[in-house]
């Protein structure tokens, strides 16, 4: 199995080598990048260190490349995480990936701890927008950016969002982003919590669970 098989173009494959050092896929790679080309809505479970970045790192650039580019307050891609720490290392990962790509895609993470002037200039023209949720709401309440026309939406650590306590920034987040979307959630534990994320996004993702290696 390589990561060509699974549908993403040679040049990301290379630079997934190259730039990461992955040779071969991770089981959840294997069992969700397919899925989440074709674009279907998707639910990955598998403990933490399994390789979920890559799962919608990859598909993502691989799609948004092709897509026309206008520098405007439109962003595709929103990835919301719960932590500035996985904000930044989310990332660094589409950095690594960029050279991949026909064109350059625009990615920026925001979070909050540190001012919020600076994220707020460099985010017109951004197409990827990686976000914590309180940020990711202030930036909303100045209009820095709009979710008219969002096409893909990524949860990630699900499962921390709610022990976290960002149940209801989630709830307020949720209610702006437009139905007609792709919908990708990552998470490392399935619970009531994040089962009712598709009741509010009124999705039915193809789930895919990888279970921890009995020993
Ligand atoms: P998770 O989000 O499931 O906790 P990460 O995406 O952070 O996992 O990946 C965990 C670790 O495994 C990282 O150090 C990452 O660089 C590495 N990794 C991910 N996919 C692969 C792969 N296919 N081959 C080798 N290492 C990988
Ligand atoms: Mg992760």
């Amino acid at each position: 199995m390589s990561f060509e098989n699974l549908g993403l173009s040679p040049y990301l494959s290379k630079a997934i080598a190259k730039n990461l050092g992955f040779i071969k896929p991770f089981e959840i790679q294997t069992e969700s990048i397919p899925a989440i080309l074709q674009g279907k809505d998707v639910m990955g479970i598998a403990k933490t260190g399994s390789g979920k970045t890559l799962c919608f790192v990859a598909p993502l650039l691989q799609k948004i490349q092709h897509q026309s580019y206008e520098k405007s307050r439109a962003v595709k891609a929103l990835i919301l995480v719960p932590t500035r720490e996985l904000a930044v290392q989310i990332e660094q990962t589409f950095v690594a990936l960029q050279e991949a790509l026909r064109r350059e895609v625009k990615t920026q993470a925001v979070y909050g701890g540190t001012s919020i002037n600076p994220q707020m200039k460099n985010l017109y023209g951004t197409e990827i927008l990686i976000a914590t949720p309180g940020r990711l709401l202030d930036l909303m309440d100045h209009n820095a950016f709009t979710l008219d026309q969002l096409q893909y939406l990524v949860i990630d650590e699900a499962d921390k969002m709610f022990q976290l306590g960002f149940g209801d920034e989630m709830d307020r987040i949720l209610k702006a982003i437009p139905a007609k979307k792709q919908s990708i959630l990552f998470s490392a534990t399935l619970n009531e919590k994040v089962d009712e994320i598709k009741a509010t996004l009124k999705i039915d993702p193809v789930v895919v669970e990888v279970k921890q290696q009995e020993v």
